[in-house]
């Protein structure tokens, strides 16, 4: 099994191994002080099933610059698991490939969270944009995404290289610095603690680990020192997204700067290289295996569960039972995750894991008061 698939069992989304669990002498062990509310859950409660393909490529997402003919073409896609989170600081990186050339014009094929980030950072350099995309926002995969701010999953580190790895760690940090500036309820974006929950006591480790600075409030919990009953908790304290929320203010923000929206469906590279602009950028996420021929890319089914919202649950669970499980508390809906399943195509929920998902947190949250 390699590191990428452990962590992935350990621990769902992975966030905590690699948040770090420090073992370090930090404030704040043990409850919290708030009233702890259990999400309501129950079959009879979900209001929605939702599937959706994280576009993942075991050596890491592409952003490079290929010149065709008289056009600059710029890709930004393949950010598996946490697109979201990676969107500001990968769309700089696409910008950045742009060199020292002057404004103009230019073309962003696809308005999921990538092509929207590409093009505001593009309006803010002084470039005219407009998107060409076959899905408008609330009906890309980034209107599925679950919404914690976490660059995980987005590659397999057994595959990827160095020069891979830190590129991720600068898209991270520049992105995570940007989602900063703009938490509110007008972007979805709050500050949320999370609990990772695993059977055994992390390790001590000598270093801290490569985020842990992106993670505050962290703290290594023994059973009884948190409600989630004989489970050990790692807590640390993240960003929560409501992708829709987010999408629907870019969308604005673009559309404010004198952006214009196109729906188009491209079947070919040559169909995207036709488009008038000089410079094109290419955020089309899976849709670039078929479009570019980019072989590496295939999809990461997952499948959620959406309950009506509960503003009392103020907090995220990561595992805690069978297979990858979270909890996330989003202004819209109450999100149970997941599932990610590596080459599955297929586009309707599965009853059993819709079994899964809700006996497994059915079950963490019985011993609340
Ligand atoms: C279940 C699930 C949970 C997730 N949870 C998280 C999370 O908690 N945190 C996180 O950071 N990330 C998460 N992700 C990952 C995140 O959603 C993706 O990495 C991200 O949405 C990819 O964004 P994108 O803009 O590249 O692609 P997309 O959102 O897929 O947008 C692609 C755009 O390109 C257009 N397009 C594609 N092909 C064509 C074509 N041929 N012609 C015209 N237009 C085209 C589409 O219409 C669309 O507008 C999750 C994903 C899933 C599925």
């Amino acid at each position: 099994m390699n590191t990428f698939t452990r962590r992935r069992l350990m621990l769902g989304t992975g966030a905590a191994v690699l948040a770090g669990c420090g073992g370090r002498d930090l404030p704040g062990r043990g409850y919290s002080r708030k009233p702890w509310a259990a999400p309501r859950i129950a079959p009879g409660n979900v209001i929605r099933e939702v599937v959706g393909h994280r576009p993942f490529r075991p050596s890491g997402f592409v952003v490079r610059a290929e010149r065709v003919d008289d056009k600059l073409l710029i890709h930004n896609y393949g950010h598996g698991g946490g697109g979201i989170s990676l969107a500001w600081g990968s769309s700089a990186l696409a910008v950045q490939a742009l060199g020292n050339r002057l404004p103009g014009e230019a073309a962003v094929v696809g308005s999921g969270v990538m092509g929207l980030t590409s093009a505001r950072l593009l309006q803010d350099a002084g470039w005219q944009v407009t998107i060409h995309t076959r899905s408008v926002a609330r009906h890309t995969t980034s209107n599925v995404a679950g919404g914690e701010w976490g660059p995980f999953s987005v590659h397999d580190p057994d595959v990827s290289s160095e020069a891979f790895k830190t590129r991720l760690d600068w898209a991270a940090r520049i992105s995570h610095h940007a989602y900063t500036n703009l938490t509110g309820a007008d972007y979805g974006i709050r500050w949320l603690e999370q609990y990772s929950l695993s059977r055994t006591a992390p390790e001590p480790m000598d270093e801290p680990g490569q985020w842990d600075d992106l993670f505050p409030h962290t703290a290594d919990l023994a059973p009884g020192e948190h409600p989630f009953g004989d489970w050990h908790a790692h807590r640390n304290v993240t960003m929560q997204i409501d992708p829709g929320t987010l999408l629907r203010a870019l969308v604005r923000d673009f559309q404010l700067a004198g952006g214009r929206i196109r729906i188009r469906d491209f079947t070919s590279a040559g169909d995207v290289l036709g488009l008038p602009e000089p410079v094109i950028f290419n955020c089309t996420g899976l849709g670039a295996a078929a479009l570019f021929d980019d072989q590496e890319l295939v999809p990461a089914k997952g499948q959620l569960l959406f309950l009506p919202p509960d503003p009392a649950v103020d907090y995220m669970t990561l595992g805690g039972g069978r297979g990858q499980l979270y909890m996330f508390p989003r202004s819209d809906v109450l999100l149970l995750g997941g599932t990610f399943k590596l080459n599955d195509w297929s586009t309707q929920p599965e009853p059993d894991e819709t079994d899964r998902i809700l006996e497994e947190h059915e079950r963490l949250f019985a011993g609340f008061g």
